[in-house]
């Protein structure tokens, strides 16, 4: 999907603070300002500039929120994410709702001859969904594997929770899902002419149920509407992946003959002293690993320090260093292994990986892959499981991958240079 001036500056509210607080977390250069009651944060996420609050529950914070975000803070698109009451016996806790159209079934003006849900005096009545947004939301529900139906979220300023009103809404209005906020947002987003759409994911049954299901539900729910969301930001004006390794190909400096003759010396360092293709690496391992179940990166000296490091801060996770021997200061562990000529020994500090957990190796390049194995070895000495390992670059001719693969591990590299 090509990317559009709605994701110059995008708007996402979520009614409590668990639905907001996995995104908060993730934003890059993160800033907040208050205004009227709220807080905005600013910043950027997987790379696209966004404006992150909390409006509260019930359609009159909703409805301020929006109107603050898209008048005051530049907002260029909507979109809701959180939790909502089931209508419909095909919904079950955790699936997601995506808007396409939003109705206040609330609203009640059929005294003067209108029909209930409309604006009395005015043709409004169903507020529609963005498609391009609700397609791009469908599309990150399927590639995260969430059960999800798309059709019409209600709200109105109650909390749903016995099986008649549920009956009602749903024989009346023919909604998914009801919630106290989505028909506000989606009001005002129609009325400024701001593209938006509804991600809601069912947290309980709106049927008697809900006192019991609510709070045990939410978080599950609210973590999968997290997900779309983050899954939608990704996919926003995807470049091309082909050309932007290339890009970061051209980047690296091959000296040759250096450290010893008949060596290609893939250099670095012209690479991460540039703003962009820096971030692009670290960008595109972060959209690989983001959701991979990892708990610790570890990286292996020197190179594999900067790659690895920018990359768990990305991530939010801790850095584990393993280093020549000799360098680090309290008990290690250590392994010897074999260079093209002669032994070499890694080290890591012994407490370093907690038993059981997931771990990412990272390094900049793998050639023989001896100093990868060496490092695999030593971190499931502490009981650590690897999850993968991670390189910039991989030499295919010299084997070291295809090496690594046959004693069991999973390689990834983003790019390749051929011979030596
Ligand atoms: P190996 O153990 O043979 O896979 O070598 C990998 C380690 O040596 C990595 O830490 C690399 O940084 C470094 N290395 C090996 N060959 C090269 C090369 N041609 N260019 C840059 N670094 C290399």
């Amino acid at each position: 999907m090509e990317s559009k001036n709605w994701s110059s500056r995008i708007g996402i509210i979520g009614a409590l603070d668990l639905e907001i607080e996995s995104l908060v977390k993730k934003m890059d250069g993160r800033r907040e300002e208050r205004h009227t009651g709220f807080v905005f944060y600013y910043g950027k996420l997987r790379g696209h500039e966004a404006v992150v609050v909390k409006c509260g529950v019930g359609k009159v914070n909703a409805s301020m929120c929006t109107q603050m975000l898209i008048s005051k803070q530049g907002a260029s698109s909507i979109i809701f994410t959180g939790v909502a009451g089931s209508l419909s016996n095909e919904l079950d806790i955790a699936d997601v709702v995506i808007s396409t159209d939003c109705i206040q079934h609330d609203i009640d003006a059929s005294a003067l001859g209108f029909e209930r849900g409309r604006i009395p005096y005015t043709e409004l009545s169903r507020f529609e969904s963005t498609v391009e947004l609700c397609d791009l939301a469908m599309e990150s529900a399927k590639k995260a594997g969430i059960r999800t139906r798309q059709g019409r979220i209600l709200s109105g300023d109650q909390f749903i929770s016995d099986k008649e009103a549920n009956a009602k809404l749903r024989v009346e209005f023919g909604g998914e899902c009801v919630d106290m906020e989505s028909a506000a947002v989606a009001h005002v987003c129609t009325l400024n002419n701001v593209p938006h759409v509804i991600i809601r994911s069912i947290s309980d049954k709106a049927d008697g149920s809900a006192h019991m299901d609510f709070p045990a539900f939410c978080a599950m729910a609210a973590r999968n509407s997290f997900l779309i969301v983050d899954g939608m930001l990704d996919l926003i004006g995807e470049e091309p992946l082909s050309a932007a390794k290339d890009a970061i190909k051209e980047k690296i400096r091959t000296v040759p003959d250096w450290p010893k003759k008949g060596i290609m010396f893939r250099d670095i360092t012209t690479l991460i002293k540039d703003d962009e293709a820096f971030s692009a690496v670290i960008g595109m391992l972060e959209k690989r690993y983001a959701n991979a179940s990892i708990d610790t990166i570890a990286g292996i000296e020197s190179r594999g320090f900067i790659i690895g490091a920018a990359l768990a801060a990305r991530l939010g996770m801790g850095f584990v260093p393993i280093r020549k021997a000799g360098k680090l200061p309290a008990k290690t562990v250590s392994m010897e292994y074999e260079l093209e000529y002669g032994r070499d020994r890694i080290e890591i500090h012994e407490d370093a990986i907690k038993k059981g957990s997931r771990v990412l190796l990272v390094d900049d390049l793998i050639a023989t892959g001896g100093t990868a194995l060496a490092a695999c070895r030593l971190i499931e000495k502490l009981g650590g499981k690897i999850a993968e390992c991670a390189f910039v670059i991989d030499l295919p001719d010299i084997g070291g991958r295809k090496k690594l693969e046959l004693e069991g591990y999973k390689i990834y590299s983003l790019i390749e240079f051929e011979g030596g």
